[in-house]
């Protein structure tokens, strides 16, 4: 039923070393969020970009949509088939199915819900990333855990408890 899994690829670090860069400018932006993306396709970088929600009073400004606007701008299409999505943190219910619109053939991602405090994700009883490998289209691949250590550095941690001001979604 499903595209044949490549499992993790040879470039994927690189190319995650990447989005931590992002993660790193949004961290050190006043207003950005520590979420980096970057979209690849045939090796070369297209676009690239980090949280801007609060930045841009936009709740729908996460990193991977960010970047996938940034990439229609450039491409002049919406349709992203043949690209490889990056991201430092598994992907939400929203970033996920914004990948299915934009054709993206593969979601690359770092941290995963397990790493992280459940503030992160939208869905608390179900894994978004379920809907792709279950429900949705057959030929996008998900892969998850690169860099993962790395990645999780960016994030609170499932036991910690961080500030009321810095909780989202709760
Ligand atoms: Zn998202």
């Amino acid at each position: 039923m499903s595209v044949k899994s490549r499992g993790v690829l040879p470039e994927d670090e690189r190319f995650m070393r990447l989005a931590i860069e992002q993660a790193c400018q949004g961290d050190q932006t006043r207003g950005a969020g520590e979420v980096g993306c970057v979209i690849v396709r045939d090796g070369e970088v297209l676009a690239a970009g980090h949280n801007e929600a609060e930045l841009r009073h936009d709740p729908t400004a996460h990193a991977e949509i960010v970047t996938l606007r940034k990439l229609g701008e450039k491409l002049q299409t919406a349709d992203f088939h043949g690209c490889t999505l990056y991201c430092t943190l598994q992907p939400c219910g929203m970033c996920s199915v914004a990948c299915i619109w934009a054709k993206i053939t593969r979601i690359v991602y770092g941290a995963t819900r397990n790493d992280v405090h459940s503030m992160y994700f939208d869905t608390r009883h179900f894994n978004a990333s379920d809907l792709i490998r279950d429900a949705f289209r057959d030929d996008m691949e998900i892969v998850g855990g690169v860099l993962a250590r790395e990645c999780t550095q960016f994030y609170y941690r499932p036991g910690d408890n961080p500030p009321r001001e810095e909780q989202i979604n709760i």
